[in-house]
C-alpha cells in the first residue's frame, strides 16, 4: 500500500509527526471513508486538513480550495430558524477560540453555494501538543432528530390520550372520597385514598411528560409580566408551608440568618420580568422536592436577593443531600438519584430537566449545591429590573392586558347567545380544568432599588 503524507505532517507543522507509516495509511483510509465530517485546524482556526465528507457537506469542490484558508469563512453554521448564534450562544465558535473541548453541539450547517442546512452535531477535540490544533468532527443527525420527533409525537399524543381517563377516575375517586357525595366504610376509605394518590401520581405524571414535549419541540412560550419577586415568591413558597408542617419540617421565608428576619429593611426590593405560571410551577417543583427529600426534623428555607441586574431565588433543605456524581446529572430528563435515601421517595426524573427548561425560557439559570447527607442548595438566577425599568413595563403589561379584555368583548358581544339550558350535575371528566392562578398586581414602586450582594456560598457568577 502507498504511503500518503497528511498535510499536518509536512514540513510546516512538525507537530504531529507520524512515524509509523502503517498507521499513517490506514487512518487516512478511515478518514476518506467515514460519513462523519472531520476538520484539523491550528490554534487559530487555520484549517490544516479536511476529508471527503466535509467536502460533500459543505458542498465544496476539493480539500486544496480551503486548507490554509480560517474555517470561519466557510463553515457557517445556525440554529434551527435560521438565526445566527449569538457570542455565548456560539459554543462551536467558543470552543474553538478558548481551545476547550465541545461535545455534540447541535446546530445546522449551511453549505456553499446552494440553498442546503444539514443538522449537525459538532465535537471538538484539543490536541495536547503545544500547537493546539483543534480536530473538529461534525455528522449528519437528521434521522436522529426524525426519530426523536416521532418518539416525541408519540409520547406527546399518548400522555394527552392517557391524561383524560385519568383526570375522570380521579374525579371519581373524589367523588367516592367525599362523605358528601359517597357512603364508604373505613377500609374501602383506605384502599380508595391510595388509588386517589396513584391517580394523582399519574396525572403529573402525563402533565410533566407533556410538559416536556412542549419545550423539546418549542410549543411552550413565556408569557412575561413585571412582578416584585419578593412578594411573589412569598406568595408562593409560603402555600407549601402546611404540606411542610405535615411532615414536621420547618419553613421559613426570608433570610436564613434569624437576627435579619424580623428586620424588614434587609430584604431589598427585587423587580423581575418573568412568567407566572412557570415561577408557580418552578417553585412548586424545588419546594415538593425538599419536602420529599428531607426527613422529619429538618428544616426549609426559601429566600430571594438581588445582586446589581440578577435576582437570586434559594430553596435550601436540610435533607438527605445529592452526592457530587449525581449533581451532575440531575437536571436531565429522566435522571434519579439511585442511592438507599431515595430510593423509597416516589418521583419521575422529570421535574429538575422542567424546572431548568422554564428558568432557560425567561433567560435564568438554575443550578444546585449539595452535600451528601446534609442538605442542598437549588439557585435560581433571573434578570433583574430597575425600578424606571419596571414601571415602564407595567404600564406597558397595563396597556397589553386592557386590550386584550377589550378585544374579547368584543368578540363575545358578536358571538349568537346560547339558549340556557337546565343546569346539569358535572360528570368528572366534565370538570373544568384547573385554572392558572390570576396574577398578583404588581405593587407601585414607592422605594428605590437596594442592592444586596448575593450570599450564594460560592455558587457560579453569571
Ligand atoms: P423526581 O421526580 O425524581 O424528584 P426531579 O427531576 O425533581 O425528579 O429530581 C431528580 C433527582 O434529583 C431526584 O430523583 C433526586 O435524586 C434528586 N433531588 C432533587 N431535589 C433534591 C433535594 N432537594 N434533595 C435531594 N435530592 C434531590
Amino acid at each position: 500500500m502507498e504511503l500518503m503524507i497528511f498535510p499536518w505532517q509536512k514540513t510546516d507543522n512538525p507537530v504531529v509527526k507520524n512515524s509509523d507509516g502503517g498507521r499513517s495509511a490506514w487512518s487516512e483510509m478511515a478518514l476518506d471513508a467515514i460519513n462523519e465530517g472531520v476538520m484539523i485546524t491550528d490554534m487559530s482556526g487555520v484549517i490544516q486538513f479536511i476529508n471527503p465528507a466535509a467536502i460533500t457537506m459543505l458542498n465544496l469542490v476539493s480539500a486544496s480550495d480551503v486548507e490554509g484558508l480560517d474555517y470561519n469563512l466557510f463553515f457557517k453554521i445556525e440554529s434551527k430558524d435560521g438565526q445566527p448564534f449569538s457570542g455565548n450562544e456560539n459554543k462551536f465558535a467558543n470552543s474553538m477560540v478558548m481551545g476547550q473541548p465541545l461535545e455534540n453541539f447541535q446546530c445546522y450547517l449551511v453549505a456553499q453555494k446552494v440553498d442546503k442546512r444539514t443538522p449537525i452535531a459538532i465535537s471538538v477535540a484539543v490536541m495536547d501538543s503545544g500547537r493546539g490544533n483543534r480536530i473538529v468532527t461534525f455528522r449528519n443527525i437528521a434521522k436522529e432528530l426524525e426519530e426523536e420527533g416521532a418518539q416525541a409525537e408519540f409520547i406527546s399524543t399518548a400522555s394527552h390520550e392517557m391524561r383524560t381517563p385519568v383526570a375522570s377516575i380521579e374525579g371519581y375517586l373524589s367523588l367516592a372520597l367525599n362523605p358528601q357525595t359517597a357512603t364508604i366504610d373505613d377500609r374501602a376509605k383506605k384502599y380508595l385514598e391510595q388509588a386517589h394518590e396513584a391517580s394523582k401520581h399519574l396525572g403529573h405524571l402525563f402533565q410533566d411528560l407533556l410538559d416536556v414535549t412542549k419545550f423539546d419541540d418549542g410549543r411552550i412560550k413565556a408569557h412575561f409580566m413585571p412582578v416584585d419577586l419578593v412578594e411573589t415568591v412569598k406568595r408562593i413558597s409560603d402555600t407549601f408551608a402546611v404540606q411542610a408542617s405535615n411532615k414536621n419540617l420547618k419553613y421559613q421565608f426570608g433570610s436564613v440568618n434569624s437576627e435579619l428576619v424580623n428586620a424588614r429593611s434587609v430584604q431589598p426590593i427585587v423587580y423581575g420580568y418573568i412568567d407566572m405560571n412557570f415561577m408557580q410551577e418552578i417553585m412548586g417543583n424545588l419546594l415538593e422536592n425538599a419536602i420529599k427529600y428531607t426527613p422529619e426534623g429538618g428544616s426549609i428555607y426559601v429566600n430571594v436577593l438581588g445582586d446589581g441586574d440578577r435576582a437570586l431565588i434559594n430553596v435550601t433543605d436540610t435533607g438527605v443531600g445529592i452526592s457530587a456524581d449525581d449533581l451532575q446529572h440531575i437536571f436531565q430528563k429522566f435522571y434519579r438519584a439511585d442511592n438507599s435515601q431515595t430510593r423509597e421517595v416516589g418521583g419521575t426524573g422529570l421535574g429538575l430537566y422542567l424546572v431548568k427548561q422554564r428558568v432557560e425560557t425567561m433567560n435564568g439559570r438554575v443550578w444546585a449545591e449539595s452535600s451528601f447527607g446534609e442538605g442542598s442548595t437549588f439557585y435560581v438566577s433571573l434578570p433583574r429590573l430597575t425600578p424606571d425599568e419596571y414601571s415602564k413595563r407595567l404600564i406597558d403589561f397595563q396597556n397589553q392586558q386592557a386590550a386584550e379584555a377589550s378585544k374579547e368583548q368584543q368578540m363575545m358581544a358578536a358571538r349568537p347567545q346560547p339558549t340556557p339550558q337546565p343546569q346539569q350535575m358535572l360528570q368528572p371528566q366534565q370538570m373544568p380544568a384547573p385554572q392558572p392562578q390570576p396574577a398578583p398586581q404588581a405593587t407601585p414602586i414607592s422605594q428605590p432599588i437596594q442592592t444586596n450582594s448575593i450570599n450564594n456560598n460560592g455558587g457560579p457568577n453569571e
